[in-house]
């Protein structure tokens, strides 16, 4: 049974009520909501590939690689340390509050809202579901209407493997998302533009519920000169082209060594017809732009600099090749919002100064990336700038590692989740000090003695 027909405040409030009948505390039931997950994810592969196949043009390799695998290691990685996660800790207990003990207990937050963006409509909903599930919660969850066969496949599935108290899906918009951030929710995980999440941001903080915004923006990938030409452009044109480029890390922008710049563009397009062939429309392994809004928002940005490669696009298959575009406007609209697609624009640089200005002039991104082997060069950028996360000479993978957290700074987002940062997200860790009744010291109560004043001074 779908939710469809559920009003969302009964869903919500029967979510909260399974929550406070304490059944999600159990480390137990939360590793059996795990099982299920890993479930759902094993059970349904082909399903799951094949919606997004119509949705992205995503290729079952892709699928797997990107969304299916991602999402089942984080679901086994949560699944072998929870019960560690899950234990309260001890901690010292300063002498000034002794006899006594102290501890922190992590527990679960509540009920919470996870929003899902269309690029991995997928694994951006279920990877945030781990840490909420292995945290305790229980979590309604709303896919995105735009990637609108994985929504339903998600839809259908979500109520095969959990109870609705617990874990559900309300599938729809701007209106069903509006309505859930109305509920008196106890955290909400929102991943997508910055604008939208200025959006929850605010309708959240009518009930003061915590968010975690996993926002985007535009990456730089800045390229020295000291570098492995092949190999860099392979990883930046594998980094750029997943997907089409509609991925929130993606590079954006390439920021060349002046130097080397017509060297790494040509070994650019050399990968490219690599990857893709001389006609990407053919390749099974591109993807396509997920509908004709973004397609025509991204055909005005053709014209924001010189075509060197790429750029002839078919509308009616939402279709835009690998390109790269030479001598862009700094001031254009290709370097001023996030591209979200397969188009590179390169500028040169003379100094690492004035690489690192060029980076600063933009908000925050989410992920920068350095490809250099000169430390000194990679340290002044470092040292520099700032930026969610970093991947030095390669794209995309830091945020694969779930040893690494994985979030934004600024305006590329507030919060981080990933392997035990998941759980954290999820979690609030309440501070215990428990005293024993022996020894009680009548100097703290007053009347207070001159002798307070000295002792104070000392310890
Ligand atoms: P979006 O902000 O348009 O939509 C995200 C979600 O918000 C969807 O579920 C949508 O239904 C809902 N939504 C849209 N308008 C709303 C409104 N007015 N009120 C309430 N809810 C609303 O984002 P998108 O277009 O789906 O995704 C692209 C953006 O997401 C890019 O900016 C990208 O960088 C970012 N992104 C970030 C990450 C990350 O992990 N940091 C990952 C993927 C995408």
């Amino acid at each position: 049974m779908t939710n469809r027909n559920m009003p969302i405040p009964g869903l919500v409030e029967s979510q909260k009520n399974f929550f406070y009948s304490g059944k999600t505390k159990s480390v137990g039931f939360r590793l059996y909501q795990l099982e299920q997950l890993k479930l759902l994810i094993t059970e349904n592969r082909d399903l799951v590939s094949k919606a997004l196949k119509e949705d992205l043009n995503k290729s079952e390799a892709e699928a797997n690689l990107t969304e299916i695998r991602e999402t089942l290691r984080e679901t086994r990685y949560a699944l072998n340390r929870l019960k560690k996660w899950a234990k309260t800790q001890a901690v010292s207990t300063p002498f000034l509050l002794k006899p006594g003990t102290s501890y922190i207990k992590p527990e679960p937050l509540g009920t919470v809202l996870i929003i899902s963006p269309w690029n991995y409509p997928f694994s951006l909903l279920f990877m945030p579901l781990v840490g909420a599930i292995a945290a305790g919660n229980t979590a309604v969850l709303k896919p995105s209407e735009i990637a609108s066969a994985t929504s339903r496949v998600i839809e259908e599935l979500v109520p095969q493997y959990f109870e609705r108290e617990c874990i559900s899906v309300v599938p729809g918009g701007v209106e069903e998302t509006s309505t859930l951030l109305e509920q008196p929710l106890d955290h909400v995980f929102f991943t997508g533009s910055e604008k939208v999440g200025k959006i929850v941001m605010n309708a959240a903080s009518k009930h003061l519920t915590p968010v975690t915004l996993e926002l985007g923006g535009k990456s730089p990938c800045i390229v020295d000169k000291k570098v492995d030409v092949k190999i860099a452009a392979k990883r930046i044109a594998w980094g750029k082209f997943l997907n089409a480029g509609q991925t929130c890390v993606a590079p954006d922008y390439l920021l060349v060594r002046e130097e080397i710049k017509d060297t790494i563009i040509s070994a650019i397009r050399e990968q490219i017809n690599r990857f893709y062939g001389n006609d990407p429309e053919l390749s099974q392994s591109y993807c396509r732009i997920i509908n004709q809004s973004h397609f025509h928002r991204l055909e005005a940005l053709l014209e924001d600099g010189n075509i060197v490669c790429g750029g002839d696009t078919d509308a009616e298959q939402r279709y835009i090749p690998p390109t790269i575009l030479d001598n862009v406007n700094p001031e254009s609209n290709v370097m001023s919002e996030e591209i979200f697609g397969p188009i590179l624009p390169v500028i040169s640089f003379k100094t690492v100064q004035e690489a690192v200005e060029l980076v600063n002039d933009k908000p925050k991104p989410l992920a920068l990336y350095v490809f250099s082997e000169d430390k000194e060069f990679q340290d002044l950028v470092l040292e520099n700038t700032s930026s969610g996360g970093v991947c030095i000479n390669d794209t995309i993978l830091q945020i694969t590692s779930p040893e690494l957290p994985f979030g934004g700074v600024g305006n590329s987002g507030i919060g981080n989740y990933h392997g035990k940062s998941s759980f954290d997200t999820f979690s609030h860790y309440k501070s215990i000090l428990k005293k024993p009744f022996k020894l009680d010291l009548f100097l703290r109560y007053p009347p207070f003695k001159s002798i307070l004043n000295k002792i104070s001074k000392i310890v």
